[in-house]
């Protein structure tokens, strides 16, 4: 693809939303006994409920339920009282039980923000919401030559997806953005924020209008970019495609794409109208889940110190630059170590 102008780009906004999948770090799966552990030999943690045997009933687990509310809170979410999960229905090889368990219209954590920094400048990019699932299997394509592999290991781990407005409006708030979320979820030890493993992804909703309309563009998802760098590239990447597909006159089509790492593009894999109708009704096997005002207050009471605190403590009390505040806070033990 041609590079573009920077007056071309310059004439053009770019609006961007994250969802952001994080696993939990929990010792179990979000809804039965199996463990959560990663990279156990494939297919050994595989009990009656993560296949989805009939006859069997998924339990909520406790641990991942106040993980999920650590991470709200210290994004300043709303935690819901009274949360009904949901099925969203589809077939996949992966999906062993032929729907996944999710939060639709009850999500556990609402609102809310996370501040990122871009030099001397600080900006609030609004989460939308933060709720809870489970993952599915692995498909595995290029270990063998002739046949996909499946490890249903990971069918049934817990994830949080964070999901934002679309106020972020450059790669670099993005790639900020996704560097605070790593930071504050290693901080609050519930995923170890490794994008390479998977154990965090995000998936960028891009669109671009031309400076000073209010009306959103048609906005394109990008996938699998696996580390915070790639999702920078992906979406300059298609931030330029997008301007010129519009220069030329073509409509963008609303559709799923993925990027290349090797390559620095992206390719589509899928267009929106293909995708499924996911029929979500509530999980008729799983209580509603009631988050009292108890159980929110021993949460709270257990937080840790966060990042963005600290690094206001360091420059305000201790009076360091802000380089200096930053690379220290950058994690928990450093932070600690500092104090
Ligand atoms: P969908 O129903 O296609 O999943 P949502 O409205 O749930 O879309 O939004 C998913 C993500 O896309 C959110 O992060 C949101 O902020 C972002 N988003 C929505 N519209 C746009 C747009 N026009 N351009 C860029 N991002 C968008
Ligand atoms: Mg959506």
């Amino acid at each position: 693809m041609k590079t573009i102008s920077p007056e071309l780009r310059d004439k053009y906004e770019a609006v961007i939303g994250l969802e952001i999948h994080s696993q939990l770090l929990t010792k179990s799966k979000a809804f039965s006994s199996d463990l959560a552990e990663y990279g156990a030999m494939p297919n050994t943690n595989v009990n009656e409920v993560s296949l989805g045997h009939p006859g069997t009933l998924p339990k909520h687990n406790k641990e991942a339920v106040i993980m999920a509310i650590k991470v709200g809170l210290a994004c300043k979410c709303k935690i819901r009282e009274y949360n009904q999960y949901a099925r969203k229905n589809y077939f996949y090889a992966d999906l062993p039980k032929g729907y996944q368990i999710t939060q639709d219209n009850t999500p556990l954590c609402n609102g809310g923000h996370v501040t990122i920094h871009i030099g001397d400048e600080e900006k609030n990019i609004e989460l939308t919401r933060i709720h809870m699932e489970e993952d599915s299997g692995k498909s595995l394509h290029d270990l063998d030559l002739n046949n996909s592999l499946i490890d249903y290991n990971r069918a049934g781990t817990p994830l949080i997806e964070i999901v934002t407005e679309p106020v972020i409006r450059s790669s670099e708030e993005a790639y900020q953005f996704v560097t605070e979320i790593r930071k504050l979820v290693r901080f609050l030890d519930i995923c170890d924020g490794n994008m390479e493993e998977g154990s965090l992804r995000c998936d960028a909703n891009i669109s671009v209008r031309p400076k000073g309309r209010e009306e959103f563009g048609t906005k394109v998802e990008v996938k699998n970019m696996n580390s915070i760098s790639n999702v920078k590239k992906a979406i300059e990447y298609e931030i330029d495609r997008q301007i010129i597909a519009i220069e030329n006159g073509e409509k963008i089509a609303q559709e799923t794409r993925s990027f290349d790492a090797l390559k620095g593009n992206t390719f589509s894999m899928r267009a929106k109208e293909l995708v499924n109708d996911y029929r979500y009704f509530p999980e008729p096997d799983l209580p509603p889940l009631i988050v009292s005002q108890k159980m929110l207050d021993d949460i709270k009471a257990e937080m840790p110190a966060l990042p963005e605190e600290l690094l206001k403590r360091f420059e305000g009390e201790f009076k360091l630059s802000r380089y200096d505040a930053t690379n220290l806070t950058e994690t928990k033990e450093l932070a600690k170590y500092y104090l």
